[in-house]
Order: structure tokens, then sequence, then C-alpha cells
């Protein structure tokens, strides 16, 4: 979100530095599920406007950074239940392509058992009613922050890492005094820190609106040679019902496996994988796929991110992935959002900077110059 605003803030030629305490990306942004989308799941909690966002955004994404964001044919499966859940889970994709509208990527229709095991011959030991067939994008999370640093410095802007700054709100606007005794003044400060949102703001003096309460969720990945599948999988969690996601990386040669969903009071910087969360995702594929005995000796690698979310009651699962911007004097703070809609979520943010300035900026442009 940062690296967003840095871009979009120096190409419509604002002087701008990014103040970042580890490296760029090292936040929630190299810690997701990599995916570009417009959420098919956030379809059961009703939130139209924010799917066909990010839709719009995934097309947006897919033009200025195909190198890094790429289309991805998923097939939403289902185990023998009820036929009125194929017909559901048709009608949502079919919901889904068309929110995309022109900018749909392929085929959204439901499918039969034997139409998805002809197209992924690995799921033909599973005991599938039917499914769907959708398309989505992934995307390279931790590459996509770091071209949009590249781009916000060619424009002028300023990156310091590892920077753990003393930022005072002052007369006018905000005073950083960095570890060597620098002080830099702007008439603005933007606060873009993902789930240490309120910690910031405390350290701001600024008021305690409890304004962010992430959700935990954890990726496995195993290697493609253990689990070769063509498409990318959709799937409810046989316990919870929960929908996750087996996303192979033919570039990685691996499959990322996740996510888990859970409330979390573990700071930020210290997160962990729970041996619980592990045998989660693993319970999963190992029912899908019971022919690749899959065990916790195949995870090359596993994470935790927590997922900057609006505090708001509710399942952890169907809390809204809108966002908030709040204007406090000289200060912008942004809470809430995806990866996915970062970019348009920063032209709005400089659109608000413009008024804090009260200077007319120049349209941005950042859907347009490629990354
Ligand atoms: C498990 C999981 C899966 C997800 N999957 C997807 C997905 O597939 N698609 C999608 O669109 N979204 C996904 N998301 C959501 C998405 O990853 C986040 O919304 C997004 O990355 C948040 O970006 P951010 O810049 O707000 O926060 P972050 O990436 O966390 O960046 C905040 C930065 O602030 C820095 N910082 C903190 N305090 C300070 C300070 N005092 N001074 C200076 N710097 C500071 C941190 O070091 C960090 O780098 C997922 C999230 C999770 C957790």
């Amino acid at each position: 979100m940062g690296a967003g605003v840095a871009r979009d803030a120096a190409m419509r030629g604002l002087s701008v530095t990014l103040l970042e305490k580890h490296t760029v990306g090292w936040g929630t942004s190299s810690r997701s599920s990599r995916l570009a989308h417009g959420g098919i799941r956030y379809l059961e909690t009703g939130d139209i406007a924010l799917v066909r966002e990010a839709l719009a955004e995934r097309a947006t994404l897919l033009r200025i950074a195909p190198q890094l964001v790429r289309p991805v044919s998923f097939l939403f499966v289902l185990e023998r239940g009820a036929w009125w859940q194929w017909l559901r889970v048709g009608i949502g994709v079919t919901l889904y392509g068309a929110l995309a509208g022109r900018r749909a990527l392929g085929a959204h229709h439901p499918v039969t058992r034997g139409g998805l095991v002809n197209r992924e011959p690995l799921l033909a030991r599973t005991p599938l009613q039917g499914g769907a067939i959708y398309q989505d994008a992934r995307c390279d999370d931790i590459g996509l922050v770091r071209a949009t640093i590249q781009s916000a410095m060619r424009h002028g802007a300023t990156v310091i890492e590892h920077c753990h700054a003393a930022v005072a709100v002052e007369e006018g606007g905000v005073a950083a005094t960095l570890s060597d005794g620098t002080v830099i003044r702007a008439r603005t400060l933007v606060v873009a820190t993902g789930p240490w949102t309120d910690a910031v703001r405390r350290d701001l003096a600024l008021p305690d609106r409890q304004l962010v309460g992430g959700t935990k969720g954890i990726h496995i990945t195993v290697p493609l040679a253990r689990l070769p599948l063509s498409h990318a999988i959709a799937l409810r969690h046989p316990g919870d019902q929960r929908v996750m996601f087996c996303i192979p990386e033919p570039e990685h040669d691996q499959v990322v496996i996740g996510t888990t969903d859970t409330d979390t009071d573990e700071p930020p910087d210290a997160l962990t994988v729970a041996d619980a969360d592990v045998a989660y995702l693993l319970r999963a594929v190992q029912h899908l796929f019971p022919g690749r005995d899959l065990s916790e000796a195949d995870i090359v690698d596993r994470w935790a991110g927590v997922r900057p979310l609006l505090r708001q009651p509710g399942a952890a699962s169907s809390r809204s992935r809108e966002h908030l911007m709040l204007r406090e004097g000289a200060v912008l703070t942004i809470a809430g959002g995806k990866l996915t809609t970062y970019r348009s979520m920063a032209e709005e943010a400089v659109d608000r900077l413009g008024e804090m300035l009260e200077r007319t900026l120049p349209a941005s442009r950042t859907a347009e110059e490629l990354l």
C-alpha cells in the first residue's frame, strides 16, 4: 500500500519519502495467497461491489504487470452432496464471469464430475459430485511490491529501509527524526502500515480507533511433482466447509496450499505457524487427493501473515475486505483493502492528499504506465 501511494504520488509530482522499518514487502504483502482476484468467496458474503472493483483491478494489473500477474484457470470442486450446492457454485462462477464483464478471462460454467476428471486427472479417485470452472489471476506478490517501489524511485521518490524514525505530528505537517538525527519534514503523512496501523497511530498520539482487526492466514507449499496439478483448485475444507485453494506455480515447481483464517493475538512481527494449522491444510489435500499420500514430509515451505482487515464483528472468514481512508489534520490513515486493489486505493489516497494540500494534482497515471 505504501509502495502504491509512493508511486502514484511521485508520478503526480509530489515530493515523497517512504519509511519502511524492515525491507519493502516484508510485511503482509509477501505472505498472501498470491492471487490478483475478485475474490469468488466474497460473493457468499454479498460483497458484490468489492468483487467488481477487484475484478477491474485484476484486469489493470494483468495489463501493467504481465510479467508478475498471469491468468490461471480454477476448478471449483464439490464433493458428493446436495444437488443445489452444484447449482449454487454454477451460479456463483457465472456471476463472477458476468461481474468481470468484457474483462472476463475465459470459461465460467458448471462442470460435471467427468468434466472435472478430464481436465484434472488427479481428481479421478475423489468422490466428487461435480463443480465449476472459472478464471482468475495469480501474482508474484513481493515482485509486485518491488516493481512498484522501483517505479516510485524512477519518478523521484526516496525509499529508506530499516528505518526506525520518531515521527511527530506538528503544526502544519509532520517531522520524522531518523536514527542518525536527520529530520525529514512533510506537509502530510500517509499511514499505510497494514496490520501495524493501530500501533503506529498510537506512536503518533492519534486517537485510538482500533481500525484493524487482523486474522491470521497460513500457507504451505509442496513440490509440483508430488501434486502435479495443471489447474488451480478451489475446494471446501472437509471439516468446516471454508473455501481454500491449491494453486500450482510451475515457475517455482511447487503448489501453494492455503489458507487458514483465524483470529490472532500474535504481534504481526512475530507470527508463528502452528502445527494445528498445517494439519488443517494437509487434511484437506489428503482428503481431496487420497492417492497422493501427502504428508508433513512433503512440505517445502510454510508462512503466516495477518490480514489487515477493517475491525468489525463477525466470524473471521466473513469480514469485509473493504477499506477506509481516515483524514486527521496532516495525517491520512489507510486501513483494510487487499493486495489486488492496492493501486486503486493508492490512487484514491493521493486524490485525498491533493485535497489536504489544497493542490490540483494531475490525474493518476498508474493504471496506464507499465510496471
Ligand atoms: C494469508 C493471507 C492471504 C492473502 N491473500 C491475498 C490474495 O491472494 N490476494 C489479495 O489481493 N490479498 C491477499 N491478502 C491481503 C493482502 O496481502 C494485504 O491486504 C496487503 O498485502 C496489505 O498490504 P499493506 O501494505 O497494507 O500491509 P503490509 O504489506 O503488511 O505492509 C505494511 C508495512 O509497514 C511496515 N511498518 C510497520 N510499522 C512501521 C513503522 N513504524 N515504520 C515504518 N514501517 C512500518 C511493515 O514493516 C510492512 O512492511 C492476503 C493476506 C493474508 C494474510
